[in-house]
């Protein structure tokens, strides 16, 4: 057998926020780590992520428990220094298109009903709960919640590989396509695309979209639902947004630097795939999204696109997260999850106590692998 490159605690496969922050999370327990990606950190759904942290809408209360820690976890974070210009808890607002008042006032219920903080707003209240929105814009009626906030991926990524570095982290990256190694039925490392070898006691799969493809190699099924989808940075502008606004047109959060970060759904199928997979989307496409966006803000500033990313944003097919141990592979350890903003740092926590401890987790209870299982 080669011998191992080098061996370590747990061996982290992939470089998005839930390999980064289970990482982080395990050398603050103590482990030897280390965090193995195909390309550079933040190169998957993270490095293009609206990152808004929510729990709004309707989905399972498990669910709605877990994204509500993991705001938790978000505000110790920015209350330890609110100036930080990659993290800010400014509210949410959401509304129907035009003739679908009954739409938000159901969500308005429905988040009512288990504590979420939630406000059923007429266009002229707006302005006195959340600046620089275009109230004409908005259709009948909105949901403003304040607790809500975003995040920017790729900061917090580079903030808390500060830490991985500073406990002693190894970081493996352009490690290409790798692999799950496994003896008797039992995970043991990782291999790289260059033959290296990462044995491990324990590995932890978190390779966003493409976790599914990663375990199926070892007979395991984890149904996948992810979609392909764009995200577009404007060139820095003038506007006074500070809420994430989620509209039936676009979405759009302030972004560092006076910039804006925009996304929807609508345009999901004018996506093309190119044969190498990568993907392209037509200019007019983007074009389109910047001026619904501009229609959104007071003063309907003129945005321009400066850059967009495209690619699979991660969502189990039931829409449910996917964390724990992989019962048909002992030692591996899957993270797969939508909204995988919003859990980050929660995830990262709860996954690295079962792992450290041996213990399940009892908020992770209803989010394990094996619910995919067709034996
Ligand atoms: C457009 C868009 C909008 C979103 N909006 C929100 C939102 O508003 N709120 C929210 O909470 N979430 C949102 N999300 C979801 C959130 O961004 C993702 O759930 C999260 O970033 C996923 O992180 P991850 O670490 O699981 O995966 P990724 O960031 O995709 O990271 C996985 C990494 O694994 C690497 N990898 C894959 N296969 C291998 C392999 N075989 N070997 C080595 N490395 C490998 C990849 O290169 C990648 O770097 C959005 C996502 C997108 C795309």
């Amino acid at each position: 057998m080669t011998s191992p490159t080098i061996e370590t605690d747990v061996a982290v496969l992939g470089g998005g926020i839930l390999g980064v922050s289970t990482a982080v999370h395990l050398l603050r327990g103590g482990a030897s780590v280390v965090l193995i990606t195909e390309s550079s950190l933040a190169s998957g759904a993270t490095g293009r992520s609206l990152s808004w942290l929510n729990s709004a809408g309707k989905r399972s209360d498990a669910y709605h428990l877990l994204r509500e820690a993991g705001i938790d976890r978000y505000r110790t974070l920015y209350a330890a220094d609110p100036s930080r210009e990659w993290i800010q808890f400014d509210g949410g607002l959401y509304w129907a298109p035009a003739g679908e008042a009954p739409r938000a006032e159901a969500r308005h219920e429905y988040e009512k009903s288990h504590g979420y903080d939630s406000k059923l707003v007429k266009p002229e209240q707006i302005s006195a709960l959340t600046p620089g929105i275009d109230e004409t814009a908005v259709a009948d009626v909105a949901v403003f919640n304040p607790g809500e906030g975003w995040v920017s991926l790729p900061h917090l990524v580079e903030y808390l590989m500060e830490e991985f570095n500073a406990r002693g982290g190894t970081l493996i990256a352009d490690a290409g396509k790798s692999r799950v190694l496994a003896r008797d039925g039992k995970a043991w490392g990782i291999g790289t695309q260059d033959g290296s070898i990462y044995a491990a006691g324990k590995v932890v799969v978190a390779c966003g979209a493409a976790t599914p493809a990663v375990v199926e190699e070892h007979g395991i099924y984890i149904a996948d639902g992810s979609p392909v989808s764009a995200l577009v940075i404007t060139e820095p502008a003038e506007h006074k947004l500070k809420a994430v606004l989620n509209t039936p047109r676009a979405a759009v959060r302030p972004n560092p630097g006076g910039t804006l970060a925009l996304d929807h759904g609508w345009y999901e199928e004018q996506i093309v795939e190119q044969a190498d997979g990568s993907f392209s989307i037509p200019e007019e496409v983007v074009q389109e999204l910047t001026e619904e966006a501009s229609r959104l803000l007071e003063g309907n500033p003129q945005l321009t696109p400066a850059s967009w990313k495209i690619g699979r944003k991660p969502i189990p097919e039931d829409g449910e997260p996917v964390f724990g141990e992989l019962d048909k592979l002992p030692g591996c350890f899957v993270a797969f999850s939508h909204s995988g903003a919003t859990v980050g740092l929660i995830a990262g926590e709860l996954l690295s106590y079962e792992i450290l401890t041996g213990q399940k987790h009892p908020m992770l209870a209803s989010f394990r692998p094996a619910r995919f299982s067709r034996d």
